[in-house]
């Protein structure tokens, strides 16, 4: 099963989701002050908060050299007649750095594997990196949800040069883990990071595969995080609520130091 070596990379990559929250600035500015205190500037991981966009330029204000600021979504368009978006060289402006793209709540909303190839594109011009988010809804006993992620992959990837794709982040998020509290285990994190790595390898080769940071999303928490980061094979993890909690998020960080 072991075909490849352990890719990890030497730093993790630990981004929060806070999703629609908190409820307002000043909330949002206690919770990243709190989670500054709580993250200690010794360490050792690339720690990213994407919030609402709205609480970017506030936060872009504070944002510490230990804390760099992420977004959750963006248009692939910068400018023109697309109401309601937000565009890479907008984000870039305020100095986000890493930015979501097919988080599996926005597809539910109708995104598709075309747009997040376009968001990635755009993203990559603006030199933002795309945390791409791939999964799949349910696991069945024939193994057929690896299909779906292969899909994902060969979409995403779609017309991106072998040096392009490497400063892309995969995050592997099964849906059925997202905000469940159910994980997938260290063993299952495991098998897809082999499984995400041999098929860039079909697509591009080996020695660029190896290069992709693959981060892990879904219920990830203080309890869980240090078993599944130092036997799921992944770089990162991506986390939803328990980003939300200063002292769990800091946690978090502190099991893949
Ligand atoms: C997410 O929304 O990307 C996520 C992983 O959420 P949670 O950690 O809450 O499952």
């Amino acid at each position: 099963m072991l075909q490849f070596p352990d890719m990890k990379h030497a730093h993790a990559l630990v981004m929060g989701n806070w999703k629609l929250n908190p409820g307002n600035t000043l909330e949002a500015k206690t919770l990243f002050a709190e989670l500054k205190k709580k993250i200690p500037k010794t360490t050792t991981a690339k720690v990213v908060v994407a919030p609402p966009f709205l609480f970017i330029p506030e936060l872009a204000k504070g944002a510490a050299s230990v804390i760099k600021l992420g977004a959750q979504d963006v248009h692939y368009e910068e400018r023109g007649a697309v109401t309601g978006e937000i565009g890479a060289g907008m984000l870039a402006f305020f100095g986000v750095e890493y930015v979501i793209v097919g988080h599996s709540e926005r597809r539910a909303l109708g995104e598709t594997d075309t747009q997040v190839n376009k968001k990635v594109q755009a993203l990559l011009k603006r030199k933002l990196t795309p945390v791409v988010c791939i999964g799949e809804r349910l696991r069945d006993s024939q193994g057929q949800f690896f299909n779906h992620i292969a899909a994902q992959l060969k979409a995403l990837t779609e017309g991106l040069t072998p040096l392009q794709l490497q400063k892309v982040v995969i995050a592997y998020e099964p849906i059925w883990a997202i905000g469940t509290g159910e994980t997938a285990t260290a063993e299952n994190v495991k098998e897809m990071q082999l499984f995400i790595v041999s098929t860039l390898t079909k697509l591009y080769e080996r020695k660029v595969a190896e290069k992709v940071r693959l981060i892990y999303g879904g219920s990830v928490k203080e309890s869980n995080a240090k078993d599944i980061y130092e036997q799921g094979g992944m770089s990162g993890f991506l986390v939803g609520g328990a980003s939300l909690e200063a002292a769990q998020f800091a946690a978090i960080i502190k099991a893949v130091e």
